[in-house]
Order: C-alpha cells, then structure tokens, then sequence
C-alpha cells in the first residue's frame, strides 16, 4: 500500500493508474478506523479497480475544539487495517496540505434544510465543513465511484445534493452500517464509552429497530415520545429522534407522507455523542 503525505504525490500516483484505464473507487475517514470503514474500502474493491482512502481529522467540522482535541487517532492501526483490507493508497495530509493558505476552497454552496435539520441543528457549521473537506478531497482524488456509511445518514444526503448541485461525474455509493454484535453501530467514538455507558448504548439500536417495527400502527409523534423515554430510561441523554423523509429529511407525520422513511437518532451516552439510524421504508 503506498502512504502520500502530500497531495502532489498522490496525484502523480493516480495519474498513472488512470492513463492505464483502471477505475478508483474513494473513501475518506478521519482515521481511528474498525470495520464499518473497512467495509467502505471492500464494497469499493467490488466494482473498481482500485481502492484509495484518506485519513485526515478535518478540523472545519468540528463544532468544539474539545471533541476535535479528544478524537482518537490511531494512524499505525490505521495503516494496518487498510492494507489488510487491500486499499491501494491512502493519503495522510497536513491541514496546510487540505488548507493550503493561498486558496480559498470553502463550498460555498446552500443545502437548505438537508443541512439545519438534526445534526445542522446541534451541529452549527458541520455539513459547511464536511462538504468543503469531501469536495476538496474528491478534487484531488477524482474517483468514480465515492464510497461513504449509512452511519452518517444525513453527511451523506448534503454530500449527494453537493455532488448534484455541481453536477458532478462522481457516484455516491452508500454503504450498510457495520454494527457490534449486540447492534451498536461501530464508531471511532465507541472507545470512549465507560463500561456502563457502553452496556446501555445498544439500547439505540433496538430503540430504531422498535420504531421500524411500530412504525405503521403508531402514529409519529407518539413513536417519537416512546423511543426518546426509551432512551432516557437507559440513561442516556437523547437529542433528537426523527422520523424523515430520506431524500428531504423533513419529519414524516400525519400530513407529509414518503415512500422512503427513515428514523434517525442521536444521544450522549456520558460525554460521548453517538448518531445511528435506520430505514423504516427502503
Ligand atoms: P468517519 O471516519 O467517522 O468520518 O467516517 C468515515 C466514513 O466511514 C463515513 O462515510 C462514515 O459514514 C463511514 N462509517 C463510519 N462508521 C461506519 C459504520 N459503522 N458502518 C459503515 N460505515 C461507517
């Protein structure tokens, strides 16, 4: 596997792979990986020739320079697992590398409510830094095919309307959350979990899994105020649980119907900001 620090490098690296006619399939993390980035990096091994992925802990998403200070890094394991999965090339930039001081490369584009509902709620800034960071790296990388989780359901939403709004080449493929055995969806974040926080946290899961089933013989708003006591009850401390469209992710009630729903939820479990989601109606 070749490891590039600086874009420059990779770029040359991916220029000769192309003029040989084989296809790149991307997918960017922040590192500190498991299986759920693994799968990214198998799924794009299916129908490209070559896998390249990044690892670089973008500090324009984080809303609170605690959370960016305490997000686990872990680059050697990193490497290890990439190169066990067959990734190809992984780029390992500087912020200088991605930022570089004599270019503006901020997205200035509008996603509307896909990016103030939920996460952009408790979030302020975060899609605007997500979607600047993955249209810089896919600039760079210029796949065919972009690989990224379910996990990060709405990320993945602003990411496909900032690829429609420029009109972009580039597929997005969405990938199947990869979970712990007792439903916890895998996350850089996991291993900051207590031991207590971490027994109660697979209550989430079974909370959206309780809500998939009930979906149609309960009305919302009572779903909604069922799964936050759930939630609450196994001590943690819910911010929002919504059931929404999937293209808009405006709230699906009485009123606004969709033949594609999906619940999705996010709770502190200590001081620790865990997402997951699932979808009620494919
Ligand atoms: P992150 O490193 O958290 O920014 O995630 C990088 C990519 O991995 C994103 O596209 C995530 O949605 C995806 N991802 C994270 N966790 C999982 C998971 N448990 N299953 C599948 N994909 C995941």
């Amino acid at each position: 596997m070749f490891i590039f620090h600086r874009v420059a490098d990779l770029q040359h690296w991916l220029r000769l792979r192309r003029k040989s006619g084989r296809t790149i399939g991307f997918a960017p993390t922040m590192g500190a990986l498991h299986d759920g980035h693994l799968s990214l990096i198998r799924e794009a091994l299916i129908r490209n020739d070559v896998a390249v992925a990044s690892i670089f802990v973008n500090p324009t998403q984080f809303n609170e320079a605690s959370d960016l200070e305490k997000y686990p890094r872990t680059p050697e394991h990193d490497l290890q697992k990439l190169q066990g999965a067959g990734c190809a090339a992984v780029l390992m930039p500087s912020v200088e590398e991605i930022y570089p001081p004599e270019k503006d490369i901020s997205v200035k584009l509008g996603f509307g409510s896909l990016a103030e509902v939920m996460e952009g709620q408790f979030r302020p800034g975060h899609f605007a830094g997500m979607a600047t960071v993955v249209n810089r790296l896919l600039e760079i990388v210029q796949p065919d095919r972009l690989y990224m989780g379910q996990k990060d359901f709405q990320q993945l939403t602003v990411v496909r309307d900032m690829l429609r709004q420029f009109d972009s080449p580039v597929e997005l493929v969405m990938v199947a959350s990869k979970r712990e055995p007792d439903g916890l969806a895998m996350s850089s974040r996991n291993t900051r979990l207590s031991e207590a926080m971490r027994t109660a946290a697979p209550v989430i899961f079974e909370t959206l899994e309780w809500a998939k089933r009930s979906f149609l013989t309960t009305p919302v708003a009572v779903l909604q105020e069922e799964a936050l006591k759930k939630l609450e009850n196994a001590s943690l401390r819910p911010e929002y649980f919504e059931i929404v469209d999937g293209h808009t992710l405006m709230p699906v009630n009485g009123v606004l119907k969709s033949d594609f729903v999906v619940a999705c939820v996010a709770a502190w479990a200590g001081d620790v900001r865990l997402i997951d989601n699932i979808v009620i109606i494919p």
